[in-house]
């Protein structure tokens, strides 16, 4: 396939065409047959642009391929001098639209992780604030290396990676530009230098995970989701970083009574019948213990009654709180004593005889 190119006409010169005539026409036409150009793009044309180029930009191939063609380029240079990776191509590429751009990965100090904790608590520690134990398994520095992670004893090394340099370049094509990449060598992490023995407690990674118990105090009055933050008690950082955070999130466990809106604690409270019509004191749970309750003659199901100052606490601040608020529900009696039914019966013989029609008496 090779053996048929002229490579001269591929890339539109004549025989006589100077070095710099072979650059200029390479880049015309490199520019139009690029595949990144969206409208005259042709990878197939691309290529083969290159491998004429790489042919007429080299006097010794030139010479050659002027006097015996593709064929004596062959027995030149084998086969292999038809074939272009992509990395020729941006070695090639580089020389005309070069351009450096460093990454802006940090290879100084990093801040250490922070670490997010769930934990679930129960809705009265909520309200009136715990101390609990957590446990965490932060990244610190392994006591035995001091954090470097070389053995104690051994000495650092160049990096072979990046021969020290403590980065890598990477050439990368663009239709607009060649871009070469400059980022932080990853053997190294851009430190340049390597243990020549490797920490055996951490395997030269110079931290390790460590289980540590944190004691949570956590406030009154938290909610369900809060996220509460200790600065600094998370993962350390890395070559002098300064450590992370740590978060606890709080899950507040559903309470069978009690449900929580804002300030306000609501809860459901069944009273009698008789209760209802007559009114009086009864006893109502609360987050601080039962408290009795006035229900005001007449009280109908679905009202709401406020116990000021028996809601949430404001976060962390016990003196402000919200108040509790029941909402009533009247529970018909379904079993009636002997006792009861006649009392009942006789209250419907007097509703009867006053033929209230509300109720479909007449
Ligand atoms: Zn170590
Ligand atoms: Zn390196």
């Amino acid at each position: 396939m090779a053996q048929t190119k002229d490579y001269y006409e591929i890339l539109g010169i004549q025989k006589d065409a100077t070095e710099e005539e072979i650059k200029k026409a390479f880049r015309q036409q490199a520019r139009k047959y690029h595949p990144d150009n969206k409208e005259t793009g042709n990878e197939e044309t691309f290529k083969e642009i290159n491998q004429a180029y790489e042919i007429l930009s080299d006097p010794q191939k030139r010479s050659i391929y002027d006097q015996y063609g593709t064929a004596g380029l062959k027995s030149a240079f084998g086969e292999s001098v038809f074939d272009f990776g992509f990395r020729d191509l941006s070695e090639i590429f580089s020389e005309f639209f070069g351009a450096t751009h460093r990454s802006h990965r940090s290879t100084g100090p990093e801040r250490g992780r922070d670490i997010r904790y769930d934990l679930e608590i129960e809705f009265l520690e909520a309200i009136n604030g715990c101390s609990k134990q957590i446990t965490i398994t932060p990244l610190e520095d392994c006591e035995t290396c001091k954090g470097t992670g070389a053995k104690p004893g051994s000495k650092l090394k160049n990096c072979r990676s990046c021969n020290g340099l403590g980065e890598i370049r990477m050439v990368s094509d663009s239709f607009f530009g060649q871009v070469t990449q400059i980022s932080a060598c990853p053997s190294c992490s851009g430190s340049g230098k390597i243990v020549e023995q490797p920490c055996t407690d951490c395997n030269g990674k110079a931290q390790r995970r460590v289980k540590r118990n944190v004691d949570v105090k956590v406030p009154c009055g938290v909610d369900d989701g809060a996220r509460l933050r200790w600065g600094g008690k998370g993962e350390a950082g890395k070559k002098g970083g300064p450590p992370g955070d740590l978060y606890v999130v709080i899950n507040v466990k559903e309470h069978d009574l009690f449900k929580r809106e804002g300030l306000n604690i609501i809860i459901e409270q069944k009273i009698s019948f008789s209760h209802a019509a007559l009114g009086g004191n009864i006893k109502v749970p609360t987050t601080e213990g039962e408290k009795p309750l006035a229900l005001p003659s007449g009280v109908q199901s679905g009202s709401v009654l406020k116990m000021p100052g028996l809601g949430a606490p404001k976060l962390n601040n016990a003196a402000r709180r919200g108040d509790q608020l029941v909402y009533i529900t009247i529970e018909t009696p379904s079993k009636l004593t002997a006792e009861e039914r006649k009392i009942f019966e006789q209250l419907a013989k007097i509703q009867q005889e006053k033929g209230d029609k509300k109720f479909g008496i007449f």
